[in-house]
């Protein structure tokens, strides 16, 4: 009497799964090719999509502002809409200031204040002035965007 087997099973088994890797192996270049389809969109006009200004000093200077965050993009595990083209808007650096400042609402949230060390010198944002006035804090003269930053920490703990 014949022995008893699997190898049949394990033969059918083995074939599908080079099969799939050949498919998946197809798919991972199709990617490729749409990422970098992807890529070559991303191509500026010197246009700000909010203003219309060509870069804020007329020298066509513009940035890519994303809509949904790089932060959150990666915080979702949605790292392909970080390069997504429809992602993004070209605006100019004031509208892109003005987009970054209110990120600060989210500071009602809980969230920290960053500044950036080139922006940390600046004087405050309308944002962040009008949050201090909000949060009952005065604004003593000569405050950085750093120190304003600061301040409302100081006032949100202080609520
Ligand atoms: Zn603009």
């Amino acid at each position: 009497m014949r022995e008893k087997s699997n190898i049949k099973e394990i033969i059918k088994i083995k074939d599908k799964m080079s099969e799939l890797e050949r498919e998946y192996d197809k798919l991972e270049k199709k990617l490729e090719d749409a990422q970098k389809a992807e890529e070559a969109l991303w191509v500026k006009t010197g246009f700000c999509t909010i203003c219309g200004n060509n870069g804020v000093e007329n020298d066509g200077y513009t940035e890519w502002h994303h809509i949904i965050s790089q932060h959150k993009c990666k915080k979702e595990g949605l790292l392909h809409l970080v390069s997504a083209r429809s992602n993004v808007v070209e605006v100019c650096k004031r509208c892109h200031d003005l987009t970054t400042a209110s990120m600060l609402k989210s500071n009602l949230e809980g969230r920290t204040t960053k500044v950036s060390e080139e922006n940390a010198d600046k004087e405050p944002t309308e944002n962040q002035l009008k949050y201090i006035k909000k949060l009952g804090g005065d604004i003593p003269d000569g405050l950085t965007r750093k120190g304003a930053s600061q301040l409302i920490d100081e006032l949100k703990k202080a609520k």
